[in-house]
C-alpha cells in the first residue's frame, strides 16, 4: 500500500480545465454531430447510430497515431508483444494496451469490457492523447507520479458484435460476461486470462473502469442521471471493510467524494451513486475490479497477493437498447474524461486522500435496502 506518498502540490487548475474543454471536440474519430448539444441526455428516442461507434480498427489506427505523435513516450503494445501466455481475444484479435508516464507507481485504466458500452474507449483515447502530448503542469505531474497502463478496448469481439459479452470459440457459442470472469472457477474466456496475467505484471496502485448503464433517474428528484459513481464491492458492505484493514473501503469513498465535488463545478453532469435494483449496493466478487481489490491469485500468478483499490464510472445509455443518443455523445465522453483526470490529479496531489470518506453518504442515492452479491441479495443489516 502506498497511498498518500505524494506531497500536496500547488495546482494550476485553469490549465487543466482549458485542456478539458478541448476534449469533447478533439475526441471524435468517426462521428460528426453536435458534440455539446444541450438536448436531453441521453436521447430517449432510440436514435442510436451504431455506424458512428468506434470500431476495433478505429482503435488500432488511433493508438498508432497517438504513439507517433506523442511527445512523452507513449507506447502501444499488444499482449502478444508483452508476452502473456494467452494474448488474443476469443476470436483471435490482438489485445492492446498503451503505456505512458515515468512515475514509480502504476495506474490501470480500462474501458469497454462490455462491448456495447463504447464511450469508455473514446474517453480513454482522449485521456491518452493528453497524456501523450499535453505539457502543462498537471499532466507533467501525472506522468512524473504514475506510469499509466491503458486498455481502451478490453472486449474487441463484443465491441465488433455490439454485444455485452464475448463468445467462446469452443463450439458452444456460450456468451461470457468478462466482468464476471475473474474469480474462483472462472477465467473461462481468453480475454480474462490475458488481461489478468498482464495485471499481475503491472501491480497497479489503483484502477478505474469505464462503463455505461441504461437510462436512469435520480432517486427522490427524478432528474436524469448522466454519471453514476460505482464501487463494485460496497463500502460498509460484507466484503470491502475486511480488505487491507478497511483501507480500500475508505479510499474508494474518498475517490468518489472527490470526483463528485470536482465535477459538480461543471455544467450538465448529474451524478449519483451506482446502485442496482433501485436500492441495492453492488457487492460482486467476479468483477475485474472486485478481483483486483480482493487480490485474487489465479494459477499462482499473484503469489504475493497484490491488490489495489478500484472504482468505476457508469455513463447513462448504451448501444444495445436504443438509449444511446448521439446528441449526448460529446457530453458522455467529456464527463468521463473529466472524472478520470480529476481523480488522477486528486490522487497525485494527495487531495483525494484528504477527503472525508463519510461524505460518500451525501452523494445522491436511494436508501440502501441490501446488497446484490454473487449469491443473491442480502439485507442491509447483515
Ligand atoms: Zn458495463
Amino acid at each position: 500500500m502506498s497511498f498518500g506518498r505524494n506531497p500536496l502540490h500547488h495546482r494550476r487548475r485553469t490549465t487543466l480545465l482549458a485542456a478539458a474543454a478541448a476534449f469533447a471536440v478533439a475526441v471524435p474519430l468517426t462521428a460528426s454531430g453536435p458534440a455539446l448539444a444541450d438536448a436531453n441526455f441521453p436521447s430517449p428516442n432510440g436514435n442510436t447510430n451504431i455506424a458512428s461507434i468506434v470500431t476495433y480498427d478505429d482503435v488500432i489506427a488511433e493508438l498508432d497515431r497517438l504513439e507517433r505523435t506523442s511527445n512523452f513516450g507513449l507506447d502501444v503494445m499488444t499482449l502478444a508483444e508483452v508476452g502473456t501466455e494467452v494474448s488474443t481475444s476469443e476470436q483471435g484479435r490482438d489485445l492492446h494496451v498503451a503505456t505512458v508516464g515515468d512515475g514509480p507507481e502504476a495506474v490501470w485504466l480500462q474501458g469497454r469490457i462490455h462491448g456495447n458500452e463504447p464511450y469508455g474507449t473514446e474517453s480513454l483515447l482522449a485521456v491518452l492523447k493528453e497524456l501523450g502530448t499535453n505539457g502543462s503542469h498537471d499532466w507533467n505531474l501525472l506522468r512524473e507520479t504514475y506510469t499509466f497502463h491503458v486498455v481502451p478496448m478490453y472486449n474487441p469481439d463484443g465491441s465488433e458484435l455490439n454485444i455485452r459479452q464475448t463468445i467462446l470459440q469452443d463450439g458452444s457459442g456460450t456468451r461470457i460476461d468478462l466482468n464476471r470472469d475473474w474469480g474462483a472457477g472462472k477465467f473461462v474466456a481468453a480475454e480474462s486470462e490475458a488481461f489478468y496475467e498482464y495485471w499481475t505484471m503491472v501491480d497497479p496502485v489503483f484502477a478505474i473502469d469505464i462503463h455505461h448503464q441504461g437510462l436512469k433517474r435520480q432517486a427522490g428528484t427524478g432528474d436524469e442521471v448522466t454519471l453514476s459513481l460505482g464501487i463494485s464491492l460496497a463500502p460498509g458492505g460484507p466484503t470491502l471493510p475486511t480488505i487491507e484493514g478497511g483501507a480500500y473501503d475508505v479510499l474508494t469513498r474518498q475517490m468518489h467524494v472527490h470526483v463528485f465535488d470536482e465535477l459538480a463545478k461543471y455544467g450538465n453532469i448529474n451524478m449519483d451513486r451506482y446502485q442496482v435494483g433501485g436500492s441495492l449496493e453492488i457487492d460482486i466478487k467476479g468483477g475485474v475490479v472486485s478481483a483486483m481489490m480482493l487480490g485474487f491469485d489465479y494459477k499462482g500468478l499473484n503469489p504475493e497477493g497484490h491488490s489495489n483499490p478500484a472504482v468505476f464510472f457508469e455513463t447513462s445509455g448504451n448501444s444495445s437498447d436504443g438509449s444511446l443518443g448521439q446528441k449526448a455523445r460529446g457530453k458522455s465522453i467529456r464527463q468521463n474524461v473529466l472524472a478520470m483526470q480529476e481523480l488522477l490529479l486528486g490522487m497525485a496531489t494527495g487531495e483525494v486522500q484528504q477527503e472525508d470518506a463519510a461524505r460518500w453518504e451525501e452523494i445522491p442515492h436511494a436508501p440502501v435496502t441490501g446488497y446484490q452479491t454473487d449469491d443473491g441479495v442480502i439485507p442491509a443489516s447483515f
